[in-house]
């Protein structure tokens, strides 16, 4: 049977459109579908725009840290409506990009919401039908909120980008990626950041003693953050948590307020701040795709089951990025992107690998790591780590109290660095190169022979001598 096009791309962000262009350049014939802005996640909602702020929020310690150094630079304002202009600016160009490589790449795009109609079928919004040899879902995935009456007036992270004001005071809910960069971006650009989180330490899942750090650091520039602590109720100030349910104001989620939000938390006290973040994780955005009419039944939370070549149970369609409910990281979808091209246009089966991911969280410091925590590692086999924490020098000449930390933990049968921690201005450039030697497999021993780049801070990861523990 003659097709329309070779590929079917449902999705424009950083997997969706690689495997589009590596697809192209193989000479197949492909089209793709993004209902809404060309780039995804990355870089309209996420890790671009977030980055960008990230930046903007440092400069609020440059004035109290010139000094130090002999500057005078004034105490200097913030002009969120300003940066933000710049802001979008950057995002229109960087879309303009990813829209003129598809293009040269001779991909047919549609600015139009697709749905997969049967195994060779795409729908488009506009009406036309599509059929495909091979349809991929890149369709990543979607802030969710806690089911709470009111939770509609809280903004999630895409709403933070387009924020027409600062606000005064803000609530950020959660303890995870989101949460913390957010708390360090807003409070570095003047905002009062509370957070709470349910859990007794922020970052769950990673190294606990990095994890303290940053809990302490982030504590230290200002940010009022309170473990085992979730919102119990919210509403328009104006709401009496006392009445009883039903009677208070208790608005439904369609009817989304943005103002003043009165919080309840489950430690029963109450406030009100200009502003709430939920950054309590995201769902794979796989609802409405017509998956489950085929007989591909979705995994838990929504996620599109696949195999180690991103094949669903339906063979000609394949999923990769976010909606797999795979680590969602913008190079993770890019690898599952190129892994697909290759298995399927270029007669290459290439199996995703996932091992050893390093990634960093922008947190301020940032914290990059790569392989197994302290944790995890002395669960798998007996260890020894290695760490030190100290404070750099170009702070702790201004005499601020900011720590690092460095830590590696090591196998004691193997010798092999199992895992390595960074809690360190630029940690995650830091942690891109640690993340090679891991994954090469490097020993402590490797490490240790390594010549040291002085004065740095990362010099101290190779200079590490005597194990702070055992076990
Ligand atoms: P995460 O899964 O990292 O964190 C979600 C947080 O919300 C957790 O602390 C979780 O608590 C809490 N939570 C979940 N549900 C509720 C609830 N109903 N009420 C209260 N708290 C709740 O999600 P994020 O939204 O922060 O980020 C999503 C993903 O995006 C990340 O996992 C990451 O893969 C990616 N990302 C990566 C970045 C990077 O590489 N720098 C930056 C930003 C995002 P608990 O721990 O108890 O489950």
């Amino acid at each position: 049977m003659a097709f329309d096009v070779d590929l079917f791309v449902i999705g424009g962000g950083s997997g969706g459109v690689r495997a589009a262009r590596m697809a192209a350049s193989t000479g197949a014939r492909v089209a793709l579908a993004e209902e809404s802005r060309m780039g995804g996640t990355c870089v309209i909602r996420g890790c671009v725009p977030k980055k960008l702020m990230v930046f903007a929020s440092q400069f609020s310690e440059v004035h109290e840290t010139s000094l130090r150094y002999g500057w005078t630079f004034g105490e200097g304002t913030f002009d969120w409506r300003s940066f933000r202009g710049h802001l979008h600016a950057e995002l229109d160009r960087l879309e303009g990009i990813y829209r003129k490589l598809l293009d040269g790449a001779g991909v047919r795009i549609h600015d139009a919401r697709a749905t997969v109609e049967d195994p060779h079928t795409v729908r488009l919004s506009t009406g036309e039908a599509v059929t495909a040899a091979h349809i991929l879902i890149a369709t990543g995935g979607r802030p969710n909120r806690p089911e709470i009456p009111c939770a509609g007036m809280a903004m999630v992270s895409d709403d933070v980008f387009l924020m027409e004001e600062l606000p005064k005071t803000i609530l950020i809910v959660g303890g995870g990626y989101i949460a913390c960069e957010m708390a360090g971006i807003l409070n570095g650009l003047g905002v009062q950041v509370t957070q709470i989180y349910r859990g007794a330490q922020i970052l769950r899942g990673f190294d606990e003693e990095a994890r303290g750090l940053v809990a302490e650091s982030m504590r230290e520039k200002g940010i009022d953050l309170h473990t085992g602590t979730d919102v119990k109720m919210m509403g328009p100030p104006e709401t009496d948590f006392d009445m009883p349910a039903g009677e208070p104001l208790v608005m439904q989620d369609e009817v989304r307020r943005r103002g003043p939000v009165k919080v309840k938390t489950t430690l029963g006290g109450e406030k009100v701040y200009d502003a709430v973040l939920f950054a309590t994780g995201r769902d794979p955005n796989s609802a409405g795709l017509g998956l489950e009419a085929l007989g591909l039944e979705l995994g838990r939370g929504g996620h599109i089951p696949v195999d180690e070549y991103s094949q669903t149970k339906v063979p000609s369609i394949y999923a990769i990025g976010d909606v797999t409910g795979r680590p969602a990281l913008t190079p993770v979808a890019i690898r599952d992107a190129m892994a697909f091209a290759r298995t399927v246009f270029e007669g290459q089966p290439t199996p995703v690998d996932h091992a050893m991911i390093p990634s960093a969280i922008f947190t301020q410091p940032e914290y990059g790591a790569v392989g197994l925590t302290e944790e995890q590692a002395r669960h798998q086999e007996p260890i020894e780590v290695y760490a030190t924490s100290f404070r750099p020098m170009r702070t702790a000449f201004a005499g601020r109290p900011d720590r690092v930390l460095m830590k590696l933990i090591v196998s004691q049968a193997t010798r092999r660095v199992l895992g390595c921690h960074i809690v360190a201005p630029e940690a995650g450039e830091m942690i891109q190169l640690a993340g090679v030697a891991l994954k090469m497999g490097a020993t402590k021993e490797d490490f240790d022979r390594t010549v040291a780049v002085h004065p740095t801070m990362a010099e101290e990861i190779v200079t590490l001598r005597t194990p702070v523990r055992r076990g």
